[in-house]
C-alpha cells in the first residue's frame, strides 16, 4: 500500500475533461511532478507549469499554454 503523499491544488484552469478546478499533486513538489485532476484523474500538466499558471493567473496566454499542454498529452 502506498501512503497518500499528494495534496490538493486549486488552479485557474478547468480540467479539459470534467471542468473541475481542483487538482492533486505530490507533496514533494518536484518541478517534474505530474498534476492530476482530483475528480477524473486526468493528467493536466507538470508542477512547474502549474506554478506558472498560479503566478500569471487566468489569461489568454494561459489558455494557449493549456491548449498546448493538452494537445501534447494526446500524442
Ligand atoms: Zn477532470
Amino acid at each position: 500500500m502506498t501512503p497518500d503523499i499528494s495534496e490538493e491544488l486549486r488552479l485557474p484552469v478547468a480540467c479539459p475533461s470534467c471542468g473541475s478546478h481542483l487538482y492533486r499533486v505530490s507533496k514533494v513538489h518536484n518541478p517534474d511532478d505530474k498534476v492530476f485532476c482530483a475528480s477524473c484523474k486526468r493528467f493536466l500538466c507538470l508542477y512547474h507549469e502549474a506554478q506558472a499558471m498560479l503566478e500569471k493567473g487566468p489569461s489568454d496566454e494561459l489558455e494557449a499554454m493549456i491548449e498546448e499542454v493538452v494537445n501534447r498529452n494526446h500524442h
